[in-house]
C-alpha cells in the first residue's frame, strides 16, 4: 500500500525535489495554498498536484533588519503566483530596498539555512 502523505508533507516534498508543487481541485478547478486535505473553495476532496509556472508577483513586502556582521537586510514577501495562489518567499539578487509590490518575479526553490524554500528573483525583461 502507498503511503499517503499529509498535503503539507507532499509540498516539502516537492520542494526537496526542487518542485513547486501546488493542489488544484478536480472539482471546480482551482488550485490553493497552503496544502489542505480538501479544497477552500468548494470542499471537494479530489485534487490533483501540479507543477507551478514559476512566476508570479510581490505582493507585499517587507525588509528585515539584520546586522551586517550577520548578514545584513533581507526581504521577506509574500509572492502571489501566476496560479493565484499566494506564499511567503524572499526576492534574492536585488537589495531590499528595491523590492516593489507589483513588481514581476520568477519563483523558484532555493535554499534557506539550509532547508528548501520558495525564492524569488526580479523576472527578466
Ligand atoms: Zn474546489
Amino acid at each position: 500500500m502507498e503511503r499517503a502523505l499529509g498535503p503539507d508533507a507532499r509540498f516539502r516534498e516537492g520542494l526537496s525535489n526542487g518542485q513547486i508543487n501546488l493542489p488544484r481541485c478536480d472539482g471546480c478547478d482551482k488550485p490553493h495554498f497552503f496544502p489542505r486535505i480538501n479544497c477552500p473553495h468548494c470542499g471537494g476532496t479530489a485534487l490533483t498536484w501540479h507543477q507551478a509556472l514559476g512566476t508570479g508577483e510581490v505582493h507585499t513586502t517587507t525588509t528585515v533588519r539584520r546586522r551586517p556582521e550577520s548578514g545584513g537586510d533581507y526581504n521577506v514577501c509574500m509572492v502571489e503566483l501566476s496560479e493565484g495562489v499566494r506564499m511567503m518567499s524572499r526576492v534574492d539578487g536585488i537589495a531590499p530596498a528595491d523590492v516593489k509590490i507589483g513588481m514581476p518575479v520568477a519563483v523558484f526553490v532555493g535554499d534557506i539555512d539550509g532547508a528548501p524554500a520558495v525564492l524569488c528573483k526580479p523576472a527578466e525583461g
